[in-house]
């Protein structure tokens, strides 16, 4: 494995959220500060190709990456653009429904915790 490539999968596996590409690119620059965010997307592409991480798809923003691999689903926020899991009863009452899932993919739009907050404040 090249050293970018090793750069690139450990920073998907040490984040604690969703990375997109340009959050990868800045953490792989902190050791390796002449990568191009060109050779992030080859790299996270053949990963995510490869099985090794996982490309999730969100509708009208850039693609994020996920280092858990075991099927769960995800609720992206359209206003600051959060990504978080699925709480783990909705792939247990998947599972339930349609029997064991290899792979699925599952994205629901909704206003974070935070987002809902602050509206709760300025209205
Ligand atoms: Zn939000
Ligand atoms: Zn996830």
């Amino acid at each position: 494995m090249s050293r970018q490539r090793e750069a690139i999968l450990s920073a998907v596996r040490e984040s604690c959220c969703h990375p997109d590409a340009d959050m990868i690119c800045a953490r792989v620059k902190e050791d390796i500060p002449h990568v191009s965010l060109g050779t992030i997307y080859r790299n996270l592409g053949k990963l995510a190709e490869e099985g090794l991480i996982r490309r999730i798809a969100v509708p009208f923003a850039a693609d994020r990456f996920d280092k858990t691999l075991t099927p769960h689903g995800h609720a992206v926020c359209p206003a600051c653009g959060d990504v978080s899991d699925l709480p783990e009863h909705i792939s247990n009452a998947l599972e339930s429904a349609l029997g064991e899932c290899i792979s699925y993919e599952l994205t629901v739009r909704r206003e974070c915790e935070e987002c809902k907050k602050i509206k709760k404040y300025t209205v």
